[in-house]
């Protein structure tokens, strides 16, 4: 389906005050994925704006999903049955200036929340590399900036509002629910559609960017950690080739005390004279402002603005988390596989995040450094590179990205998440008959 018309039926969903059918796809026309490499299992598609009206579609349906801002890679999302989308839940609930926190409805996006928390003088920690995902989407599946001591997106998760399978509303903090909280917010979609979010925030803050080219390899390898730790923020982008890596975006916050001293060189890496996109053949003009100039927060963290295509558009993501103190290990076994990685590959991204406590994050209990390929959008040749890099990956217990695509066995899978079973009986006791399972979850969770 064109982008542009799903997202004029969204909008259109939006204005509708009960819950909402979709049924005018054009003929022929399929629901899919951001990507478009994924061809959802059904066209039906509700949208609900209230959540008593999440409570009445759930109690209805046998079996449904959540759709988010459909940005993932994989079939997390996907359902043959029936898709409720909250996107129309998108307003600031409650800001709570003393508390610090705000709450909103889970249909909103980064990119409609940002604005409004600057405007009020307030920031969250980090976001992804582009603001167009639904807060709940992204949370659902432990999605991740970079800075080696911010945790992911949703370690900013205080508390949620979920709609159970029995049409129930549970309500999940932090303060109160102990393991339950720990186990639901990186919850993959299995638990029930969350109508809430609440997020910590912190005094809004203004942040520099740079960008370096052509760090070789010896000095990455040499002196990771410095460049990690150089800055609030380091992504480190390559395409495996000549033993370099193509450009260092560094994110700094402009503080006198944390701000990034911007000299020529970075470890005989080059300060880029002009703003670079990832791939530096490609346009910056969707990139958000590099070569220092200082801006908000939420305009310099992400590498994709608002309002533009985010990323090279037409491609395929993969993504691996590994311990951090394997990093550079992990960094050289991909380089070795350069040959066989970097015809399929548009870019690979390397991030650090911080250890967190959710069961399900592939940082639960790590401090990791994370593998990242956009690739082109070939799966049958993608599909025979992955097993390839995850083989190499295996010795570090690399855990992949919930929404992006890998073949890692579900037995693996089993293997790498010590609190699986613990996820697997709090689905169960909101969920019990696997209302919001899907083919996606029962092969790689809940065992067939
Ligand atoms: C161009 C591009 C760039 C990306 N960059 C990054 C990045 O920098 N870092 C990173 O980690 N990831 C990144 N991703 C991946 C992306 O962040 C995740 O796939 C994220 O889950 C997308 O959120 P979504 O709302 O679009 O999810 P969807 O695909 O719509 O859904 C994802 C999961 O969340 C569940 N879900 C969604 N909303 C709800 C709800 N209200 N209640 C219950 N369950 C719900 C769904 O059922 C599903 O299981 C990128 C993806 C793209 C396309």
């Amino acid at each position: 389906m064109d982008k542009r018309f799903f997202l004029k039926l969204i909008s259109a969903m939006m204005a509708t005050p009960y819950i909402a059918p979709l049924l005018a796809w054009a003929a022929g026309e399929k629901l899919k994925n951001w990507a478009g490499n994924i061809e959802y299992g059904t066209d039906r598609l509700y949208s609900a704006d209230t959540v008593a009206q999440v409570q009445e579609f759930v109690k209805k349906q046998p079996r449904l999903k959540v759709l988010g801002t459909h940005h993932c890679f994989n079939h997390i999302a996907d359902t043959t049955d029936i898709f409720l989308s909250v996107r129309p839940m998108d307003k600031v609930i409650a800001l709570d200036p003393q508390a610090r926190t705000v709450t909103l409805g889970a249909g909103m996006s980064y990119g409609q929340l940002a604005p409004y928390l600057h405007e009020h003088g307030f920031a969250l920690q980090n976001l992804a590399s582009l603001p167009h995902i639904s807060v709940a989407g992204a949370c659902s599946t432990a999605t991740h900036g970079s800075g080696e001591k911010n945790g992911n997106l949703s370690t900013a998760v205080s508390a949620l509002e979920l709609v159970t399978a029995s049409g129930e509303v549970v309500n999940i903090s932090r303060k109160q629910d102990g393991d339950t909280f720990l186990g639901a917010v990186v919850g993959l979609g299995a638990l029930g559609a969350i109508t809430k979010v609440t997020l910590d925030l912190q005094p809004t803050f203004m942040m520099k960017q740079y960008v370096y080219e052509n760090l070789p390899l010896d000095q990455m390898k040499e002196h990771f950690d410095a460049i990690e730790a150089s800055a609030y923020s380091v992504s480190l982008f390559t395409d495996w080739q000549n033993q370099r890596i193509n450009e260092v975006w560094i994110k700094s916050r402009v503080e006198p005390a944390v701000a990034f001293n911007a000299t020529p060189e970075l470890f005989g890496a080059k300060l880029a004279t002009k703003n670079l996109h990832p791939i530096a053949e490609l346009s910056a003009e969707n990139c958000t402002e590099q070569m220092g100039v200082p801006g908000p927060w939420y305009d310099r963290l992400p590498h994709f603005r608002m309002g533009f295509t985010p990323s090279a558009g037409k491609e395929l993501q993969s993504e691996y988390f590994v311990p951090r103190k394997h990093a550079v290990e992990a960094i050289l076994a991909v380089e070795r596989l350069r040959d066989q990685v970097s015809p399929h590959l548009l870019i690979s991204e390397i991030r650090t995040i911080a250890a967190d406590d959710f069961w399900m994050s592939p940082c639960h209990k790590q401090d990791s450094v994370t593998i990242h390929f956009t690739w082109k959008p070939d799966w049958p040749s993608v599909s025979k590179v992955l097993p390839v890099i995850e083989k190499e990956l295996a010795p570090f217990q690399a855990r992949p990205h919930w929404g992006k695509l890998f073949t890692v066995s579900p037995e693996r899978l089993r293997a790498l998440y010590e609190k699986m079973p613990d996820f697997i009986a709090l689905a169960k006791k909101y969920d019990p008959q696997g209302k919001f399972r899907n083919d996606f979850l029962n092969t790689n969770i809940f065992g067939g």
